[in-house]
């Protein structure tokens, strides 16, 4: 008997499968996929660690987590600077110094602050949906060619529809700064997230392809409790209707070039272009192999977004107020269920990053 059956070899499940073993836990951990890591598994192809399910940038200001995923990995210095790609015009992200500039000629902070404040006068009273929030944050002609397209494409609503809080991801800076993510800790761990993944489940039983609800009666009888990572209308049988999720289909492509892009991220911000963006997986690494060679060739992802239909990955929920109250009752289902915890991104319905998933793996099992 298990004191712990995992479902789901992704951060959350692979954080909390590690503790319990620490603590003397008997652990079985499963996945239905064929590798561990979830979504941020990484498969290395001709000495480029590429990230299969999309780009992942550890960032954190939470001490403890950096902390705990530096025990199984170590972190190089890479600092997430994309570049938005506006129907060939380039522009530093995030909102920066150097945005204002190229959009406006503006030098200096006083004259940039002057004309996002000139803009953004259009939106009197609280922002009511992401248009309303992105313009009063950086005004309208950012908003048009460097958000509007994009979030268009990554979410396939209309900004008025969707919620403020997607936008306040990122920072707007009257200053020279680069650096996509607010967060004092950052970094891409040496080597892959895979390889993270592995050192965090060691000694404990992993079962790869098998999936758990098609198995569940057989399952659950294996231990004292069930820690579910998976989407929880599936774990439902969709019962009260499906939840909305965005889904993501990258088209790899493996280059005879040294240097695509000069960027691991390009964002092509225009609504025409059908990609939300590339991927150029080598600069994570800085271009290098592990024996710190220049790497001759390089990975491109090409990234589309799309609805979520059953049989595809889920990627990203979507938080909106229809399907936060549909979520609403499914958690209520499941404080109902006996001896199962819901976690993580799919678990919990929720835009998590990775630190928000491992900080939530970590305080759940203090609390059990
Ligand atoms: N966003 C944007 N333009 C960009 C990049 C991001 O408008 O060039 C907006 C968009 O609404 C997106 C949100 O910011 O949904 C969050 O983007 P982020 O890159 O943080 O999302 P993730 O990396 O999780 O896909």
């Amino acid at each position: 008997m298990y004191d712990y059956l995992i479902v789901g070899a992704g951060l959350y499940g692979a954080v909390f499968a590690q503790k319990a073993k620490e603590q003397g836990k008997k652990v079985l951990v499963i996945d239905k996929r064929d590798n561990i890591a979830g979504n941020v598994y990484t498969e290395k192809i001709e000495g480029i660690n590429v990230h299969k399910y999309g780009a992942h940038i550890f960032h954190t200001n939470n001490k403890e987590v950096w902390d705990y995923v530096n025990r199984f990995a170590v972190f190089n210095r890479f600092t997430n600077s994309p570049v938005a790609n506006y129907k060939g015009e380039l522009f530093s992200l995030p909102f920066n110094m150097y945005t204002f500039n190229k959009m406006w000629g503006v030098v200096t902070p006083e004259e940039a602050a002057a004309k996002i404040e000139e803009q953004r006068k259009e939106i009197t009273g609280e922002p009511r949906n992401l248009e309303e929030q992105a313009i009063s944050l950086v005004g309208r002609d950012i908003y048009e060619k460097l958000i509007k397209g994009y979030t268009e494409k990554q979410w396939g609503r209309d900004c008025k529809e969707l919620p403020s809080f997607i936008i306040k991801r990122l920072p707007v800076r009257l200053t020279f700064d680069n650096n996509y993510f607010n967060a004092l800790y950052q970094g891409i761990p040496v080597g892959g997230y895979t390889k993270m993944v592995e050192n965090m489940l060691e000694g404990i039983e992993v079962r790869l392809g098998v999936d758990y609800l098609e198995n569940k009666d057989e399952l659950d009888k294996l231990a004292q409790k069930v820690v579910y990572t998976g989407a929880i209308d599936a774990y439902f049988d969709y019962k009260l209707g499906t939840l909305e999720y965005r889904s993501v289909r990258f088209e790899n492509e493996l280059l005879d070039i040294p240097n695509f892009q000069g960027n691991a991220a390009v964002n092509y911000t225009d609504r025409e272009t059908p990609w939300t963006r590339i991927i150029e997986h080598k600069w994570f690494e800085f271009g290098k192999d592990e024996n710190g060679n220049d790497i001759p060739k390089t990975v491109i992802s090409r990234e589309y977004s799309s609805e979520w239909k059953p049989g595809d990955e889920p990627y990203y929920p979507v938080n909106d107020e229809k399907n936060g109250a549909l979520y609403e009752e499914y958690r209520k289902l499941a404080e109902n269920e006996k001896n199962i915890i819901f976690g993580g991104r799919l678990g919990e319905y929720k835009y998590y990053d990775m630190d928000a998933v491992i900080a939530s793996a970590l305080e759940k099992f203090k609390n059990v």
